[in-house]
């Protein structure tokens, strides 16, 4: 049974067949894909749980080996420990939800949860040719992620370093202060600029308006900062930068504030590229994590 399914909650819940590192069939969308960012963020744990299951029965869940999810926040062992844009799913066994949901409808293949921005990395990998490379992932989003493949034991909220000592850079869902996604995280852009949506921020930085101009060098440099401390701790390598905010990035700049950051030599080398990924990476990438579970498993 070579089959998986890949579930991904990010902006909305999107669930498809995948068959070799490819999408079978359409994916599947929950919600409706009406709104980019937000829809599941008022939505009762147990909707979205009742709505994957719904979406994965209609893939054709009963035919395939394993289940994939990936799912914002800290995931350990299937309990989603933290979402900080997805508070309701706090402390809830997701796989054991989703397992028994699944069961009901006949459907017995094993369910494995991962960070979302994991998902995307390991899809990253698998449709990029990067399969046999240590990868790293940033997703600009409602909140900020930080994927690796392959995976590794930790937590790895890379989202959430520290950028900023200013004890005011309060904006991050999570609570904590100088946060990455405090800075460029989309719903944190709009906490920060009351009188403007992010891309009008980013739309008047390009016609020369001070406050937006200094906000987007400043928003490069957190990028930059902390892709600066994931180097400094794990060593240079392939950073890929994706999600909806990534088509405000400037690679130069960004390259420029990076280098200014990492001087030590066997530390140099990153390489940062702007990549669109779709659901579907992230889908594949999921359905391939499971299946590496589900062979680790026995
Ligand atoms: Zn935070």
């Amino acid at each position: 049974m070579t089959r998986t399914i890949g579930v991904l909650a990010m902006e909305h819940i999107a669930v498809g067949l995948v068959d070799d590192h490819q999408l079978v069939g359409a994916t599947h969308i929950f919600p409706d894909k009406h709104s980019e960012f937000d829809c599941l963020s008022e939505m009762p744990a147990e909707e979205i749980a009742q709505g994957m299951a719904r979406e994965i029965a209609a893939c054709g869940g009963q035919e395939v080996g394993a289940i994939g999810v990936g799912f914002p926040g800290v995931i350990k062992g299937g309990i989603v420990e933290e979402s900080p844009n997805l508070q309701q799913m706090k402390g809830q066994n997701l796989a054991a939800m989703l397992g028994a949901l699944l069961r009901a409808a006949d459907i017995n293949a094993p369910v494995h949860v991962l960070n979302d921005a994991d998902a995307v990395a390991a899809g990253v990998a698998a449709t990029l040719g990067h399969l046999d490379h240590f990868i790293r992932v940033w997703t600009l989003g409602s909140g900020v992620g930080f994927g690796r493949y392959p995976q590794a034991e930790g937590v790895w909220e890379g989202g959430h370093s520290v950028v900023s000592l200013d004890p005011k850079e309060g904006f991050c869902n999570c609570g904590g202060t100088g946060h990455l996604e405090g800075v460029m995280g989309h719903r944190a852009m709009r906490r920060r600029f009351l009188d403007l949506e992010p891309e009008e921020v980013f739309a008047h930085a390009r016609t020369g308006d001070e406050r937006c101009v200094q906000f987007v060098k400043y928003w490069h440099r957190a990028l930059a900062a902390a892709t600066a401390t994931s180097i400094h701790m794990d060593g240079p390598g392939k950073f890929f930068i994706t999600g909806p905010s990534a088509r405000y990035i400037q690679v130069g700049v960004l390259d420029q504030y990076l280098h200014e950051m990492v001087k030590m030599s066997p530390l140099q080398g990153s390489q940062l590229e702007v990549v669109a990924t779709s659901d579907e990476t992230a889908i594949i990438g999921a359905a391939l994590s499971a299946t590496h579970a589900a062979e680790s498993a026995g």
